[in-house]
């Protein structure tokens, strides 16, 4: 059988995850995160055959020395001669990409006029692709991005009621995020619930440091909570979510912040962590919670009702809700949060069954409804780095 390996990278500024999948039979080979790069004592953790290792770099080592380690490592591996691509996860794709690209001139062209839209992670994303092209040059580099899956919503569901022109000559829209996760997700519950080839209404939550929730009809995105960046929407870790944009004068003009300000504070300084003044990790929310901390317990609760109404909402672009996908860190673990959510929205018909949320988690996912309780929801691990693997085995194919 021929070999279908793919090397997927997802770079950030400072970091670099990785791993090899087998996109055929989703074997993963090698996985692990080169981190704090360029910056004091960067490391590659990796794991291969269930062992962990660690290679120490130099301080100031950034991500060509990670990519030529890396390069190293599959090489003693054994692992280089069945790579067939290499495919690079890529935050946005503006209204460019309606789905993965094998990376050209032309498309890497595109991928440098996007970053003005997404400047903290194209930049860093291209830094990935210009190592890899280099370290791989013989392999195709496939770019897979995150927008993607939303290019289907229509104007309705992406334009802002803002001045048109600001569309049409600065392309500020809604994009929306975490495709490739809304897409795999719906994919796998449509699958699950037998509805394949017929009709579906499905909302996906992807709940992880970022959280969205989209809304798949027929297997297509028409709408989705995270906008032009993925601050809008629903409360995060440590992004605000939707707030008043009447809030931006008013930071300015009575409190004298600056651009770089609000940006630090709604980005990095709000949700959970903002509102527990605690942390933005939902674990300790919602162990601190337990123990009588009232911030966690109301950073808890305002989590929990805002994804409701948002889920809710929803019904409009779908025209009502056959299945719910919890997904992501939070959706995958939290059952706290998944309880809470369908309480809140058992007027839409949810039927939570206690047994089975406490049990999905670690290969048990699945439905956590009644069985006959028709809208459905289900607990379903997300995999980006599958997808993304399948994607670029496919292009790489076609060349
Ligand atoms: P990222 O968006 O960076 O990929 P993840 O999808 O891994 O992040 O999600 C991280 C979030 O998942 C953190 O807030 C973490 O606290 C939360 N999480 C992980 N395990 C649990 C758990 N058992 N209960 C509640 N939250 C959890």
């Amino acid at each position: 059988m021929s070999s279908s390996h793919v090397l997927v990278l997802n770079c950030g500024s400072s970091s670099l995850k990785f791993a090899i999948i087998d996109s055929s039979s989703a074997k993963e080979h090698l996985s692990g995160l080169a981190e704090r790069l360029g910056e004091a004592s960067p490391q590659i953790k990796y794991k291969v055959n269930g062992q962990k290792h660690i290679i120490s770099l130099s301080n100031g080592d950034a991500h060509e020395v990670a990519i030529n380690k890396l390069v190293e490592l599959v090489k003693s591996l054994k692992l280089d001669q069945q790579l067939v691509a290499v495919g690079h996860r890529v935050v946005h794709g503006g209204e460019h990409f309606t789905k993965s690209a094998l990376i050209t001139d032309t498309v890497l062209e595109a991928i440098k006029q996007t970053a003005n839209l997404a400047p903290l992670h194209n930049p860093a994303n291209l830094l990935g692709i210009e190592a890899a092209s280099a370290a791989f040059s013989k392999l195709p580099q496939i770019a897979v991005f995150d927008t993607a899956f939303h290019q289907t919503m229509e104007p309705t569901a992406f334009l802002y009621a803002l001045p048109y022109a600001l569309y049409e000559k600065h392309g500020i829209r809604r994009y929306g995020f975490h495709g490739t996760s809304h897409y795999f997700v719906s994919a796998q519950a449509i699958e699950q619930l037998g509805l394949n080839d017929k009709p579906s209404k499905i909302v996906t939550a992807h709940l992880g440091n970022g959280c969205s929730v989209c809304a798949v009809k027929d297997g297509k995105s028409v709408d989705t909570s995270m906008g032009l960046t993925p601050l809008e929407g629903l409360v995060m870790g440590t992004r605000s979510g939707d707030i008043d944009p009447g809030l931006f004068a008013y930071l300015v003009n009575q409190l004298n912040y600056t651009a770089k300000q609000i940006d630090t504070l709604l980005n990095k300084e709000s949700g959970l962590l903002g509102l527990s003044e605690l942390s933005n990790d939902c674990r300790t929310i919602e162990e601190s919670a337990a123990e009588g901390h009232e911030k966690a317990q109301l950073a808890l609760d305002i989590f929990c009702f805002r994804l409701a109404k948002q889920i809710a909402s929803f019904a409009v672009p779908l025209g009502g809700i056959d299945a719910l996908v919890f997904t992501g860190g939070i959706g995958e673990n939290s059952d706290v949060i998944r309880a809470s959510v369908l309480e809140q929205l058992s007027f839409l018909g949810f039927k939570l069954n206690n047994e089975r949320n406490l049990a999905a988690r670690f290969g048990n996912e699945g439905v956590i409804t009644d069985g006959v309780s028709v809208p459905t929801a289900l607990v379903t691990p997300t995999n980006e780095e599958l997808v993304i693997a399948q994607d670029a085995a496919m292009l790489a194919g076609e060349q």
